[in-house]
């Protein structure tokens, strides 16, 4: 097979044809194959027409060509609940509290949330936070979201009565045992109650399961491990 090469206004216009050949529907390979060039040239010519591709002259090689973000963002949101839905984020979402992620820039980690925010409805002022009405942290519709400061925002979850701690949802949150603080287990948390319950001295306790007098009376009284019997 013989190779040739253009260069210039010549090869612009080819490309130009093998591009519209291919927008006709003919394949690279049966143009490849009828110009005498490689099928993995011709298709290389057709995703530089249509942006796919890029060459990177650094490198020398092709490589894929950034999408447009905007482009990208749409892709990963679903809208099927309708203009006053929620619109849901189908990538992937933060650890904690369950944003979607979305690097409008390479490398730059974003929220999806934020970026539908500035796209849709404008800039969001420094400092400030975007908050959803609707509590639903992968929502993107930008009739839920609002402008607010932190006390805002906490202000807000409180009115609703959804404390979150860490960026995590009370609901959410890991209790008891698998807590990061954690300093006891449920088993001791029961002996604790049975053992105060029975009369023994509470600071006594304290200082015998190393912890403080606060953590026993807490756990009397039911304001935390309430989920142990
Ligand atoms: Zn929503």
């Amino acid at each position: 097979m013989t190779r040739r090469r253009l260069t210039g206004a010549a090869a612009d216009e080819r490309n130009a044809l093998i591009v519209e050949a291919v927008r006709r529907g003919r394949t690279c390979r049966s143009i490849a194959a009828e110009l005498g060039l490689d099928a993995a040239h011709v298709q290389r010519i057709v995703r530089v027409a249509t942006g796919v591709s890029v060459y990177d002259w650094r490198r020398g090689n092709y490589k894929r060509a950034a999408r447009d973000p905007v482009a990208r963002f749409w892709a990963k949101v679903d809208t099927s609940a309708g203009m006053d839905g929620c619109w849901l984020w189908t990538g992937a979402l933060t650890e904690a509290g369950g944003y979607g992620r979305f690097d409008a820039v390479k490398g730059q980690s974003g929220r999806a949330h934020r970026f539908a925010y500035e796209l849709l409805v404008g800039p969001i002022p420094d400092g400030l936070l975007v908050c959803h009405h609707c509590d639903n942290p992968p929502c993107v519709n930008p009739s839920h979201l609002f402008i607010g400061t932190a006390k805002d925002n906490v202000a807000d979850m409180v009115r609703k009565d959804r404390v979150w701690r860490g960026g995590v949802p009370a609901d959410r949150q890991p209790r008891g045992e698998r807590h990061y603080m954690a300093r006891l287990t449920e088993a001791q948390v029961r002996e604790l109650r049975a053992r105060a319950g029975a009369g023994e001295v509470q600071a006594a306790l304290a200082r015998e399961y190393g912890v403080a007098d606060e953590t026993v009376s807490a756990i009397m009284h039911r304001r935390t491990w309430a989920h142990v019997a």
